[in-house]
């Protein structure tokens, strides 16, 4: 036994995780049922601190492996061949493990803090890349400030503090890194087969921060009764805010016309009439006769009349008149559909009886519907009833 070390001294460091996985066995093999869940809480504060501490001491003793070469006799090239081969990382875990371990040498502190267990692998990782990229300008008191952060919040927060301590050591370099993820930003809208479109892109802080803050107005507070996910929400307002921009009429013209959604669509397809063709939107495949009947609700119509041949092109006029608009703006004064408080910038007039079957383009048959619940109607299979007092009646299908 080594003097002054405890009975610890005596074990090799193979007992060590003998008796480790001997602990880790008993735990395991706990009937958790039994246990108040309450309790759990302790559990994983403790065992995330723990696995902060085994990672300490992985990188203290990959870091003797890797500048000791102890992986050479097993003939691996490199430390992170090493780690690949006997430890199955991927290429870019064992990259990172092998940097860190090496970086830590110099960051006294955050090798402290993690081999303490109270603060993680991912915090060192964002420490570590921050000490590397400031160089000569992270000095003890930027690494003790980062470590102290590092303890109260997590990873994403420390990313924020980590630029504000760049942009006060190194302005330029923050400048530099804002252009770089600028010259980075696309974004690609591309079409299948299928007619659905695809959309993967990219944005630096600003535009994202643009973006984000516009989606976010549109889509407003959850409604009760919208059953629709967080990413079902946020594509229908990524579309309300183009369909807005649309309806404004102040985006430039293209080939001498407001930019316009087109829909082909003969009469007999609105009417629904067995055998006729079908509706083709403009950029897309033929759609469904009931999306043509929703979009042609409220719309403004160019009658084409004799066929292909000799067709003759009628004038163009809305649906919906401005006054008929007024009016029903004045008395809905939104989205009808019960629950829903949609204002009337961002609603069709919804026909109860569909003008291509006869309905007429009075008030008792028309009603304020935002976009959601327009489509509810027509493709989803509600039905509406309008009551004398204007009172809705919405029945599910
Ligand atoms: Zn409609
Ligand atoms: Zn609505």
């Amino acid at each position: 036994m080594r003097s002054g070390t405890g009975e610890r001294g005596n074990w090799t460091s193979q007992e060590v995780y003998e008796r480790i996985n001997l602990l880790l066995d008993q735990l395991a093999s706990e009937d958790l049922t039994s246990v108040p869940a309450e309790s759990m809480g302790d559990d994983q504060i403790a065992l995330h601190r723990i696995t902060n501490r085994v990672q300490a001491e992985s990188l203290r003793r990959l870091h003797r492996f890797d500048s000791g070469e102890g992986y050479a006799a097993s003939g691996a090239r490199t430390v992170k061949s090493w780690l690949r081969w006997q430890c199955n990382l991927s290429d870019g875990a064992a990259s990172e493990q092998v940097a860190i371990s090496r970086r830590l040498v110099a960051l006294p502190q955050t090798e402290q803090a993690l081999a303490g267990g109270d603060i993680s692998f991912r915090h060192v990782s964002l420490i570590a890349q921050a000490a590397s990229e400031l160089g000569d300008k992270f000095e003890p008191l930027a690494e003790k400030i980062l470590v102290d952060v590092s303890k109260e919040v997590d990873p994403r927060r420390l990313t924020v503090a980590i630029q504000h301590l760049k942009h006060c050591l190194e302005p330029d370099g923050v400048l530099g890194d804002a252009n770089e993820a600028h010259k980075r930003r696309f974004l690609h809208v591309s079409q299948t087969f299928d007619g659905i479109f695809r959309i993967d892109g990219q944005l630096d802080a600003e535009g994202g921060a643009v973006l984000r803050t516009a989606l976010d107005s549109v889509m407003g507070p959850r409604q009760d009764g919208d059953e629709r996910t967080a990413s079902e929400r946020c594509a229908d307002a990524a579309v309300e805010i183009a369909r807005r921009q649309l309806d404004g009429g102040q985006l430039p013209e293209v080939g001498g016309q407001k930019p316009h959604l087109a829909v082909s669509v003969d009469l007999a397809t609105l009417r629904k009439e067995p055998g006729s063709m079908a509706a083709e939107l403009e950029w897309s495949q033929p759609i469904p006769a009931e999306t043509a009947r929703r979009l042609a609700c409220d719309a403004a119509i160019t009658p084409i009349f004799g066929g292909t041949s000799s067709p003759q092109i009628g004038p163009t006029s809305r649906v919906i008149s401005g006054p008929m608009r007024r009016s029903l703006k004045a008395l809905d004064k939104g989205c009808r559909f019960p629950g829903c408080d949609y204002p009337p910038a961002w609603t069709d007039a919804h026909h109860i009886k569909h003008w291509a079957d006869g309905g007429p383009q009075t008030l008792p048959n028309l009603v304020l519907l935002c976009r959601r619940h327009h489509r509810l109607v027509h493709e989803e299979g509600w039905k509406l009833e309008l009551g004398e007092r204007r009172e809705l009646v919405a029945i599910p299908p």
